[in-house]
């Protein structure tokens, strides 16, 4: 059972306050089932489902048809499991020797890329008579985590030996898919499928084979296979802004607040720490209960807009940990006016170009300080 979602207008419900769109979620997922076709897919949903709220998100991918979750930890996994998630998840990340007895317990997938981290869990799933569910990790041109390339064959060989595994997927990630030139992505591919002709040379079934991201989603349709693992598309964003855009999917976060205070500063009267920002005339001001304490960024002073009774306007002075001002000039505003700070037509893009980082970084930010309040 799914808790009781607290409403928006619900007085226990901090002002500063995240809405996810659940039917825009849905929406998303259903544009990647469509421009994949017969691959399956893994809906991720590390990092607190890209800030979206991890457990609520992943229930809801299972139940609108997504085949796997996939995060980045061990912890991720656990957390889903103990909110009584069933579904397959695949932890992409490294793992520690000692955490293999609880992935089995817990029947997480397990990836791997060393002969040696192979041999443990073959050893642990014995063990505790059970069949250890694995996905080899290959690098193909990331440097990251993986087998490379070239020495794979030594791991799939390897992993033949081990009657306690079943080796259920294989995988590689692309370092520059969302890019305008995919000559990189391409060489990653053919190396991906050089590796995975390991299986045909020798008979044997191919386990499922995985290398797409959301940027190969939109511009290598070769590159999708047996599953697709798709994260920021379904939040509604693209990966980049050089990336095709050859699926429509629209955000479904809106990151809000209310104004708690209201005046008119005087000209020379400088605002918030380190008097950065001062006007030279007459203006009014609002101050709003959010800050870099919620995932805000500081390095948005003086530079971020946002969205009061449909206008937008600029922040000034330094955000603060937990309040930050906003300039109204002469407009009109009152306290327990909503404030828009993401969403609403202001995207994660644009505060990402302020902030100088990708929209990733903006969503993945904002803390569990602030609630996150489902949309059904
Ligand atoms: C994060 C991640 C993804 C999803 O990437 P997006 O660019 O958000 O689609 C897919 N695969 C792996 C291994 C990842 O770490």
């Amino acid at each position: 059972m799914t808790p009781a979602t607290p409403c928006p207008d619900d007085d226990t419900v901090r002002p500063t306050h995240v809405v996810v769109d659940l039917g825009q979620l849905a929406q998303n997922l259903a544009a990647v089932r469509q421009q994949v076709r017969t691959a399956k897919v893994m809906a991720i949903v590390k990092a607190n489902a890209y800030g979206h709220g991890l457990v609520r998100v992943a229930q809801h991918m299972i139940d609108n048809g997504a085949d796997y979750l996939g995060v980045a930890l061990y912890e991720e996994g656990i957390t889903l499991r103990q909110a009584g998630i069933t579904a397959p998840i695949l932890v992409m990340g490294g793992i520690a020797a000692e955490q293999i007895p609880f992935f089995l317990k817990h029947g997480l997938t397990i990836t791997t890329s060393s002969i040696e981290k192979l041999h443990l869990i073959d050893q642990a799933a014995a063990a505790a008579g059970v069949k250890a569910r694995v996905h080899l990790k290959i690098d193909t041109g990331m440097e990251r985590i993986g087998i490379h390339y070239y020495n794979a064959d030594q791991l799939l060989e390897a992993s033949l030996q081990c009657q306690h595994i079943v080796v259920e997927g294989i995988y590689s990630h692309f370092a520059n898919a969302d890019a305008a030139d995919l000559s990189h992505a391409r060489l990653q591919l053919q190396r991906f499928l050089d590796v995975c002709s390991f299986y045909d040379k020798r008979g044997l079934p191919m386990p499922m084979r995985h290398i797409a991201n959301s940027a190969a989603i939109f511009q290598l349709p070769e590159s999708h296979l047996d599953l697709v693992r798709p994260g920021i598309m379904l939040y509604g964003y693209y990966p980049s802004a050089d990336c095709l855009r050859s699926v429509l999917i629209k955000p479904a976060l809106t990151w809000k607040s209310r104004v708690v205070y209201f005046k008119v500063v005087q000209p020379g009267q400088p605002v918030s720490y380190g008097s950065t920002w001062q006007s030279d005339h007459a203006v009014r001001l609002v101050t709003v209960p959010v800050g870099y304490g919620d995932g805000y960024f500081r390095i948005l002073s003086n530079k971020a807009e946002v969205i009061i009774r449909g206008q937008r306007h600029p922040v000034v002075g330094r955000v603060c940990m937990d309040q930050l001002m906003v300039n109204l000039e002469c407009g009109t505003a009152y306290n327990g006016d909503e404030v828009i700070l993401l969403g609403d037509g202001l995207s994660a893009d644009e505060l990402a170009a302020w902030a100088g980082t990708i929209c990733y970084e903006i969503l993945t930010n904002i803390n569990s300080r602030v609630p996150r309040v489902y949309l059904v």
